[in-house]
């Protein structure tokens, strides 16, 4: 059996004749970027989330951009983001000027560490993103509680947890801002780039709007150096024909999950962990092992796709050297860069299919070096 990481082309055969009429109306009405398609999604995606404003953008990291940018955060200014997330997290702060602040994680749901926020806060401090890794939420009360009670404004970074709740309330509608990312293989994917911000400010959704067509509100008549970082209708054509099924594809992650749970925990495998707040969305099913690239190479050799994220947390990366950290000043970060690995998740997975990835796991396990754990 060959089973992928995920399979981006289940959810076009599941819905193929709704997209391809969505995407012939598109073509055929000849609108083609922003329009009337891509307003529907804005009013979908924040009636779903539960904001009043919805803004579509060309990505999920022009998303957190935009915000920033509209939040007026820039040169001179730091903001709070946890060291181990993907990488546009951190660039995008670097992007508008402002310096990335890292702090370290929690062991166990791999989200931004609230008490190691708190130590971080000073008077440059203008905002906090956490990131909702993996579809589990961060642990978004003591955050917000700090952030507003210095003035510092909380970005979500949503783009792996569409859908996924803290406590009830759905993620990206918590805070100041949610930043999503329409990338294919996020939760609720186009078939290309895209993203969107949502917030209940009226203000931030009107100066994001500017900003996303190079900064002007009447054409030709720009008023700040803006971007062209707008969604296209293609794009929201099928994100709208996607979005009334995210609920059921995300439970289908989540039954997928209990059934991986019960499996490898006899495995003595490490499984996600879902805090009494969160609703996992499980984007990426991360197990963590001290023989990751062992279990990786022999499934490989059984036809069982698997990834590391992320190989190295951001205080380590290239661009942000000039930080001056060095390895072992993240402890948390730095053994889930070592040891975590992504097995197959995808809503169509089959139970054959992942009763193969743990019988293929079982079989990498008893021939991994020394090892009996
Ligand atoms: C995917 C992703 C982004 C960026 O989204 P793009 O649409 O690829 O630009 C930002 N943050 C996180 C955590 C992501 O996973």
């Amino acid at each position: 059996m060959n089973i992928p990481l995920m399979d981006l082309v289940a959810q076009y055969r599941s819905l193929q004749t709704e997209i391809d009429s969505a995407v012939r109306e598109v073509i055929e009405k000849g609108s083609f970027v922003l329009g009337p398609t891509v307003t529907a999604l804005e009013h979908e995606v924040a009636a779903y989330l539960g904001t009043s404003h919805a803004v579509g953008l060309a990505s999920g990291t022009d998303a957190l951009v935009l915000t920033m940018r509209a939040m007026d955060i820039g040169p001179g200014d730091e903001v709070i983001v946890p060291v181990y997330t993907f990488y546009a997290t951190a660039e995008a702060v670097a992007m508008v000027g402002a310096t990335p602040v890292f702090v370290d994680v929690q062991p166990d749901t791999y989200c931004i560490d609230p008490i190691q926020v708190a130590g971080r806060i000073n008077k440059h401090t203008k905002a906090i993103i956490p990131v909702h890794l993996y579809g589990h939420p961060a642990d978004m009360d003591p955050i917000i509680q700090l952030a507003h009670a210095k003035g510092i404004k909380v970005i979500e970074d949503n783009a792996q947890s569409f859908g996924s709740a803290y406590n009830d309330t759905k993620t990206g509608s918590l805070a100041d801002a949610g930043c999503i990312s329409f990338f294919p293989s996020k939760n609720l994917g186009g078939f290309g780039d895209g993203g969107m911000v949502v917030t209940n400010d009226p203000e931030l959704d009107d100066r994001i709007r500017m900003l996303r067509s190079h900064g002007w509100k009447k054409k030709y008549c720009p008023e700040v150096i803006g971007y062209n970082s707008r969604l296209d209708a293609l794009q929201a054509a099928i994100l709208r024909a996607k979005l009334p099924h995210i609920d059921q594809w995300n439970d289908a992650r989540r039954e997928l999950a209990q059934r991986y749970n019960q499996s490898l925990l006899e495995l003595g495998i490490v499984v996600p962990h879902e805090a009494p707040y969160g609703r996992h969305v499980y984007h990426l099913f991360m197990i963590q092992t001290p023989h990751r690239d062992h279990l990786a190479t022999s499934l490989k050799d059984q036809g069982v796709a698997s990834a590391v994220y992320y190989p190295q947390p951001l205080h380590l990366m290239k661009p942000f050297a000039s930080h001056g950290h060095k390895s072992g000043k993240f402890p948390v970060a730095e053994k889930a860069s070592g040891n975590l690995l992504a097995i197959p998740m995808f809503p169509e997975m089959s139970h054959d299919q992942l009763d193969y990835v743990v019988a293929s796991l079982k079989q990498a396990i008893v021939s991994a070096p020394g090892a009996n754990s």
